[in-house]
C-alpha cells in the first residue's frame, strides 16, 4: 500500500490517484517537425533510475488537482521536494 501526500487533502491510498510519469522530460522548443528524434525522445524515452524520481500523480478521486512530488524508487518513499506543488 503506497500511501500519497497531496499538498491538498494530506495523505491518501494510491488507489485515489492516477500516475501522469516522469515529470522530468520538458518538450522540445522550436521543433516544427514532430518527428524528430528530440521529440521521440520527450514522447517514449524515459530513464528507470533506482533513487529519486520527480513525478506526476493526478488526485482523481480527491481534489482534482496536479502534484508534482519526488519518490525514491527504491523504498516508495516520497520526498519534500522544494519544486513540489504548491
Ligand atoms: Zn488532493
Amino acid at each position: 500500500m503506497l500511501l500519497i501526500p497531496c499538498p491538498w487533502c494530506g495523505e491518501r491510498h494510491e488507489s485515489e490517484f492516477t500516475y501522469g510519469g516522469d515529470a522530468s522530460p520538458v518538450a522540445p522548443v522550436g521543433e516544427q517537425e514532430h518527428k524528430t528524434s528530440k521529440w521521440y525522445a520527450y514522447v517514449y524515452e524515459r530513464d528507470n533510475p533506482a533513487g529519486l524520481l520527480h513525478e506526476l500523480w493526478h488526485h482523481s478521486f480527491g481534489c482534482g488537482r496536479w502534484i508534482r512530488l519526488a519518490r525514491d524508487t527504491r523504498t516508495n518513499a516520497f520526498i519534500n521536494d522544494e519544486e513540489s506543488t504548491p
